[in-house]
């Protein structure tokens, strides 16, 4: 059997559970498909990440757009993280569970007006600006407060990442931040402005990195620009490094924590020791994806050429990414049979596209019959918030699973629900 990827999720008595508790069970109560998520592993992921962080003095904010359910919002806030937020709604959403305003830092390529006004009335710690277009505005907006806005400049640092083309942000030609050069000219342009406070550089080259080597190299270009400013006598206070530390999705490939935490500490000791401002990373994946579960049921074994079909009750609307991204999950049966061996099928939901699948040439045991349980693993991150109703399908439930207990912390959005809005 394959590894479970994670020591809260196990086979007892054939049942797969999640913590101590049966989804077969859970089943019985929520509608098939749902998203599971092992509070223990939460914790124990930010944990990890902070054990591993704050030996090198290095802050922690959750990219909240990997999983932005309040209550998952709530046991990571609870925590003492910060957030990192791309949009208004999430900002919104973080104040909702309770992070602190100060704790919060606004990333993002395209910030409306409206978001801005709402970030500032909001009293934000930080703005991550990724143009000289955005300054502008922002420093228009910031004429009404009093309080100087802190801000910093989002850098493009032009690493190379290997990592899935879709999900690269730090190279040349990619919509996100700006080149170093023209960084430093907006540093000098703002020196003296007087509601603007550049005081920062950020970066984020990607998502889903299994190397750390790429971080040395980013953070090494942001420290040149540091000491070319310090030169200048313009100080930078805080580097907010971004997040995109890869997760085991079933192929054994994963950064981990302490790894890049010396990365960044090394190279940052070594190219400028004297630095003694902020340093901040922005996990958001590593934090839940492992934490989550798709939970599934069988609508059919469809016999065919030149391979059957698994099709599921959880479509590309429930779970994107292998869509989006030629991602892939491992698919676990619920209950476990040792018998009777595996077939290869191809594995797709009931949605009408055909890019509504999930793998091809897959291993499915060959006792799995219609009416089956099946779990997608490491579905905690850009899962459910990408979630859609397409096709005029139900908006999947999320259920928090504590020890043998679970709570519902989003009940599934019906039909009902969404046609009121056409009233
Ligand atoms: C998405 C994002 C992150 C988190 O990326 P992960 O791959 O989920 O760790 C961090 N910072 C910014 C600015 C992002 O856009």
């Amino acid at each position: 059997m394959t590894t479970l990827l994670n020591e809260q999720l196990n086979y007892r008595d054939n049942q797969l559970q999640l913590e101590s508790c049966n989804l077969s069970s859970v089943a019985q109560q929520v509608p098939t498909p749902f998203y599971g998520y092992s509070k223990a592993r939460i914790l124990q992921n930010t944990a990890r990440c902070q054990a591993a962080f704050a030996a090198h003095n290095i802050d922690i904010h959750y990219a909240m757009k990997a999983n932005s359910n309040l209550h998952i919002l709530r046991l990571i806030g609870s925590q003492g993280l910060g957030v990192d937020t791309v949009s208004a709604g999430e900002i919104q959403r973080a104040i909702a569970a309770g992070i602190p305003a100060e704790q919060i830092i606004f990333s993002g390529v395209g910030k409306s007006a409206a978001e801005i006004r709402l970030a500032l009335n909001t009293g934000i710690g930080q703005f991550n600006v990724e143009s000289a277009e955005e300054l502008a505005l922002l420093g228009t907006l910031a004429q009404a407060h009093t309080q100087p806005v802190k801000v910093a400049l989002r850098v493009n640092p032009d690493v190379a990442v290997n990592t899935h083309r879709h999900i690269t942000t730090g190279t040349r030609g990619n919509k996100f931040g700006m080149p170093p050069e023209q960084a430093l000219q907006l540093f000098r342009d703002y020196a003296d402005h007087s509601c603007l406070n550049l005081c920062g550089l950020a970066m984020h080259i990607g998502s889903q990195i299994c190397d750390a080597a790429p971080y040395g190299q980013a953070v090494s270009r942001l420290l040149a620009l540091t000491k070319t400013l310090e030169a200048e006598d313009i100080h930078i206070l805080c580097l907010d490094l971004g997040g995109g530390f890869g997760i085991d999705y079933g192929n054994g490939r994963s950064l981990s924590f302490s790894e890049v935490a010396a990365v960044i500490a090394d190279t940052i000791n070594t190219e400028v020791p004297e630095y003694d401002g902020k340093v901040v990373v922005e996990p958001g994946r590593s934090l839940i994806a492992d934490a989550g579960l798709l939970v599934t049921r069988v609508n059919f074994v469809k016999e065919a050429e030149p391979r059957p079909f698994l099709i599921l009750d959880a479509a590309m609307n429930d779970l994107m990414r292998p869509a989006l991204y030629q991602a892939e999950h491992p698919l676990l049966p619920v209950r476990h049979t040792d018998d009777g061996g595996f077939r290869q099928l191809d594995v797709v939901g009931p949605v009408c596209e055909s890019t509504d699948t999930f793998a091809r040439d897959y291993p499915v045991p060959n006792d799995v019959q219609a009416d089956d349980l099946m779990a997608f693993l490491c579905a905690g991150a850009y899962c459910s918030v990408m979630s859609n109703s397409y096709n005029s399908r139900d908006i999947a439930a999320e259920v928090l699973i504590d020890q043998d207990t679970f709570q519902v912390i989003r009940r599934p959005v019906s039909q009902d629900d969404l046609m009121a809005f056409e009233d």
